[in-house]
């Protein structure tokens, strides 16, 4: 099913490309892409995902949990054929030494645009032995797992995509800058000093998204152009009741790369829990599989291509 809609696309683009050829002997035409069919991304297959990465158990950056996710992220990068880095730094956090892993991996389109998919997924320490985070921070692995997938096989993209999983988001005690946020800092850190960062259209980053009873509260601190068009897509994909800003501004790995003058944008559903507007699953032992759901993954992996769509068209 997901390969013949993959050939129909690719026929399509095909025959879009020998039209542009036609019109461009004409007079001058700017290049578009075929949009990505977004019905090509399942829940089931993103659902997948999760289950085995979270099985692997708890992923606290420095230990050798947090060692073991890396090895398995890179070798299911490295499996699709993309061009993987394994990032290792060290950081002092409250007078002990820590090693991170960023796992990144790079697909190439034509153009010089990047954007940028991220989730972390390391698990926050100091909750207990059975503390999984299922939701915080196996939802988004998983489903960026099945989004490298997809996007691997789209026969044309007019950026580069990176894949980004970050260590280190969770704080030990209380967030600083030497205390959470180490990878998407190093990350962002990193692209303004390659030069890549003025070449980054959008930064998406996933977080929380596999609740299901989804409720997207985006941070108040994104960049606007970003919302608004995570607001018309989820408008155009029929799920708009299910985004709305949060109160206020969340601390979480947006915020580096807007610091660093990036666009960004950070869909997490900060209610997660035992009713509407509580969150009491979040950081415990109830952080479990049975709290998600593959629609819920299915519905933001679904926005995630929609967004892609839209930046082909910028
Ligand atoms: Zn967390």
């Amino acid at each position: 099913m997901k390969s013949q809609v993959l050939i129909r696309n690719f026929l399509s683009f095909i025959i879009f490309s020998s039209c542009l050829m036609v019109s461009c002997s004409e007079r001058e035409v700017s290049p578009h892409y075929i949009h990505i069919d977004s019905s090509v991304l399942s829940g089931e297959g993103a659902f997948q995902e999760v289950d085995d990465f979270v099985a692997l158990g708890p992923r606290v950056a420095g230990t050798p949990g947090g060692g073991k996710a890396a090895g398995y992220l890179a070798d299911k990068m490295k499996a699709l054929g993309l061009s993987v880095t394994v990032d290792e730094f060290n950081a002092e956090v409250h007078k002990e030494n820590v090693t991170f892993r960023n796992v990144t991996a790079r697909l190439r389109g034509s153009g010089d645009g990047i954007v940028v998919i991220v989730s972390h997924f390391d698990t926050k320490a100091g909750i207990s032995e059975k503390f999984v985070g299922a939701n915080d921070s196996g939802s988004s692995t998983g489903l960026l797992l099945e989004l490298a997938k997809i996007l691997n096989e789209v026969p044309a993209l007019p950026y580069d995509i990176i894949f980004a999983f970050l260590d280190g988001e969770e704080c030990r005690r209380r967030y600083s800058d030497k205390d959470g946020l180490h990878g998407s800092r190093r990350l962002a850190g990193k692209l303004k000093r390659e030069g890549d960062a003025a070449k980054v259209l959008a930064v998406v980053v996933l977080d929380m998204i596999g609740d299901r009873d989804l409720s997207v509260t985006l941070p108040r601190n994104c960049s606007p152009e970003l919302l608004g068009m995570v607001f018309d897509v989820s408008k155009k994909q029929g799920v708009r009741e299910m985004f709305s800003l949060a109160k206020g501004d969340i601390l979480d790995d947006h915020v580096p790369f807007i610091q660093a003058g990036m666009p960004a944008v950070d869909l997490i559903d900060f209610s997660y829990g035992s009713s509407k507007a509580a969150n009491d699953y979040w950081h415990t032992d109830e952080d479990t599989m049975d709290k998600i759901s593959a629609d819920s993954l299915q519905t933001i992996g679904r926005i995630v291509i929609g967004l892609l769509n839209e930046l082909m068209d910028l």
